[in-house]
């Protein structure tokens, strides 16, 4: 069975492992179909996360289909399935509020516990999700992505015409544009690259602006998506008065506009990951919708033993989406 994995940051092989061992209560084994390279991948792979620990198998945006089941599985073999990647324990203070996303024991696939990018990978099915057969499967990889996208606006509202604007223009911050678009808010999409620019107008009417370009206080809502110090900012002097600014982009620090947030009465919302399964399950129906429009998001589907070629794309940061491909035949 072939799989990758990152002995250390920056050293990244295809190697052969043993097919794993018989399964055990819950367990299914998945025959990957698609797995999708996120930053956080990146992350692992520069040797920027300090709780990533190594070697470590990356991957934890993962289609597959089962193909062995433990004897007290949820699901049968044959299932087509996306991994929720984030363990939670289900007993601590705040899996008991509900908010398994900061469960207190969380461990991450592909960061600080083995992930997916492998022909076959073994998971509790308490962290699968069926898909129906189908949905294609260009629109199911983009599920656990989009979910970090509909966590967040669960924290605003956002109706017909909203004014919103969403700052970085990457995977994360093109899925929050498909969501504003889908329910009718009024868009303007910012990023210092005129071609993730040019390409989110495929959205349908959304206004863009390179960051220079927006004048402070005018929006209802504000997603900033860039994960830079600077962006977290300004997220913070256009939210209008009364607005909100959600971030969902990793960055360490920044400078925070008390007195702004005080007298404007600013709502600023932290929002990580997603919550299991109803985060999950809210995705999937958005992506049953046929008017659902994602197609500008994915980039490329790369071969998986191209795996070099993958991380380049991905790494260089200026494209959308970078999906490999485990399919046998290496077809789409
Ligand atoms: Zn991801
Ligand atoms: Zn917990």
């Amino acid at each position: 069975m072939l799989g990758l994995i990152i002995n250390e940051p920056g050293n990244l092989e295809l190697k052969k492992f043993p097919t794993s061992p018989s399964l055990k209560g819950d367990e299914v084994k998945v025959k990957l179909i698609y797995g999708g390279i996120c930053g956080s991948d990146i992350g692992v792979f520069k040797g920027k996360f300090a709780h990533a620990s190594y070697p470590i198998r990356p991957g934890h945006e993962l289609l597959g289909t089962i193909i062995e089941v433990g004897s007290d599985a949820k699901y049968g073999v044959g299932t087509k399935i996306v991994v929720q990647p984030n363990s939670y324990c289900g007993e601590c203070d705040l899996c008991l509020k509900g908010k398994t996303n900061i469960c207190r024991h969380k461990q991450s696939l592909g960061v600080n516990t083995d992930g997916g990018f492998a022909e076959e990978f073994v998971i509790s099915s308490k962290y699968v999700l069926p898909i129906p057969d189908e949905m294609p499967d260009e629109r199911a990889v983009l599920i656990e992505p989009f979910a970090v996208i509909v966590h967040a606006f669960r924290k605003v509202t956002i109706t017909k015409d909203t004014s919103v604007a969403v700052i970085g223009c990457g995977t994360e911050g093109m899925l929050a544009i498909a969501l504003a678009t889908y329910l009718g808010a009024d868009i303007t999409a910012i990023d210092i690259s005129q071609e993730k620019l040019d390409k989110v107008k495929s959205f349908g009417k959304i206004k863009t602006a390179h960051p220079d370009e927006v004048g402070d206080g005018n929006f209802d809502v504000v997603i900033e998506a860039a994960g830079a110090k600077q962006s977290v900012e300004q997220a913070m002097h256009i939210a209008g008065s009364g607005g909100s600014v959600v971030l969902i982009g990793i960055t360490p620090e920044a400078n925070f506009p008390a007195v702004r947030v005080v007298r404007n009465e600013l709502t600023v919302y932290g929002s990580i990951i997603y919550n299991f399964p109803d985060d999950f399950e809210t995705t999937l129906e958005y992506l049953k919708q046929d008017d659902f429009y994602v197609e500008p998001i994915i980039s490329e589907i790369i071969p998986f033993k191209e795996y070099e070629r993958a991380y380049e794309a991905a790494v260089s940061g200026k494209y959308g989406k970078i999906v490999l491909n485990f399919k046998e035949d290496g077809n789409q």
